[in-house]
């Protein structure tokens, strides 16, 4: 008999372990409280960018229904203000790309019900997941960062913070030309955030995602709060007045009169999230398991673009030891956490790391990479492995062993 799997939640990493496991003939259900044609109505969800590392998994799913030639970036535009800025450029090795998810779910749920998923729609509730488990070998549970998640136990070793570091205001707007290359830029504005611009497809074309992550307590926090629904135009105008105070190189490139959410009120989100990682796994009773996946796991501030990035290298990892193994029992989950952990921990240390003042040695290694592409092309490129980039800044004496590599030619010459 064929293994049978559940999956609770499908969103980014559900869908990529369905999809996983439908092409290996095991039996899968994904249960989730959304219907394919609901999205179209929904509020904007986030703004993700999926590096070459997650576009790769998604060619081998037979999903990568976007490609790079045409809706792809393919580098990091940097500005530090301050009393001198800085503005310079890191490239990838490969294209990412940011779909709209409110287009891209929908299209990967086609993609699951045309090979023969199955889909069950109704919001399960913590008793409905022993109820799934009974007709199951396994119950994954990827629910995002709703209130189903936390029948996994928080991990208060990996999760230093108690509420959202942020509060953001994220939208996806018109009027904003693209650089010369088509990128990301990352302004931050010393004590008062970061904004991320990413080019981004969505209904209708494509255009700006603008994620403010806003310090509370900053000039730029109101953002979070005001309602564009009250007054269109008080809000714009408060958006422009803060991204020309704050965030210039990304304000040069707006048209003021045609700037606006690119499609409907629907096209912005504000909150804030709490970083925190629960622990993996749950007894259900009758010897079955749930098993965390995604958000349910590890939620990262979108900082540094790696939720996804990260719920879809779990969710392979998951789907290789699912069909490896036939024993879905604690040693099953022990080897699954040992193979996605390292990933998962660098991304959340490393966008904790970058939520909190800069370090003496981390501003060293940001004006050295201004001044040393190869340097900035490998920070850059590591957005794909979030492990190797927590190798490099994980603590004062290696991120200066990182910058003396790149001095390295040079002393020598001399
Ligand atoms: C503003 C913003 C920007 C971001 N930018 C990036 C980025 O650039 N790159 C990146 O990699 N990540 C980014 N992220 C993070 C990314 O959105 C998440 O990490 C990712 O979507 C997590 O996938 P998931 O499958 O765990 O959960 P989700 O994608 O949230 O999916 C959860 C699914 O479960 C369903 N569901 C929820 N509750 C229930 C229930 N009780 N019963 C049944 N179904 C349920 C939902 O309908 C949904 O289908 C960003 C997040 C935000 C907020």
């Amino acid at each position: 008999m064929s293994k049978r799997i559940a999956i609770v939640g499908g969103g980014a990493g559900g869908l990529h372990l369905g999809l996983y496991l439908l092409a290996r003939g095991v039996q899968v259900t994904i249960h989730t409280d959304r219907r394919p044609e609901d999205y179209r109505t929904q509020r904007l969800l986030n703004t993700v960018a999926h590096h070459s590392i997650t576009i790769a998994r998604e060619t081998e799913l037979g999903v990568n229904h976007w490609p790079t030639e045409q809706y792809g970036y393919y580098c990091h535009y940097h500005h530090f203000g301050g009393e001198q800025p800085i503005f310079f450029r890191g490239d990838f090795k490969s294209a990412s790309r940011a779909v709209d998810y409110r287009v891209y779910l929908p299209r990967l749920m086609q993609d699951f019900a045309e090979r023969g998923g199955h889909i069950e729609y109704a919001e399960l509730k913590a008793d409905d997941v022993a109820r799934v488990a009974s007709a199951a070998d396994l119950v994954v549970v990827c629910t995002g960062k709703g209130p189903l998640g936390q029948m996994f136990e928080h991990d208060a070793a990996h999760s230093p913070f108690d509420r959202p570091q942020r509060m953001l205001c994220v939208g996806l707007y018109k009027g904003v030309a693209e650089e010369p290359t088509r990128s990301v830029t990352m302004s931050v504005s010393p004590g008062q955030g970061e904004l991320i611009d990413i080019p981004t497809l969505t209904f209708g074309g494509m255009a700006h995602a603008l994620l403010m992550e806003n310090v509370p307590g900053g000039d730029m926090e109101v953002l979070a709060k005001m309602r564009y629904e009250d007054n269109p135009r008080a809000f714009l105008d408060t958006v422009l007045e803060k991204l020309e105070k704050h965030h210039p190189t990304v304000y040069r490139r707006v048209d003021r009169k045609s700037f606006d959410l690119a499609n409907s009120p629907n096209d912005l989100l504000q909150g804030g999230v709490t970083p925190t990682v629960r622990h993996t796994h749950v007894t259900l009773g009758g010897g079955k398991l749930a098993i965390a996946l995604g958000d349910v796991q590890a939620i990262v501030d979108p900082l540094c673009g790696q939720g996804a990035n990260i719920a879809s290298h779990a969710a392979f990892v998951l789907g290789e030891e699912i069909v490896r193994q036939s024993i879905y029992d604690e040693r099953f989950c022990e080897t699954v956490d040992a193979k996605r952990r390292d990933r998962i921990l660098g991304a959340a240390r490393w966008t904790n790391l970058f939520l909190q003042p800069p370090s003496p040695e981390l501003m060293q290694l940001i004006g050295t990479m201004s001044q040393d592409r190869a340097l900035c092309d490998e920070f850059t490129d590591n957005f794909n492995r979030p492990e190797a980039q927590w190798d490099r800044l994980a603590s004062p004496q290696r991120i200066l062993a990182w910058i003396g590599e790149h001095r390295a030619p040079a002393a020598l010459a001399a």
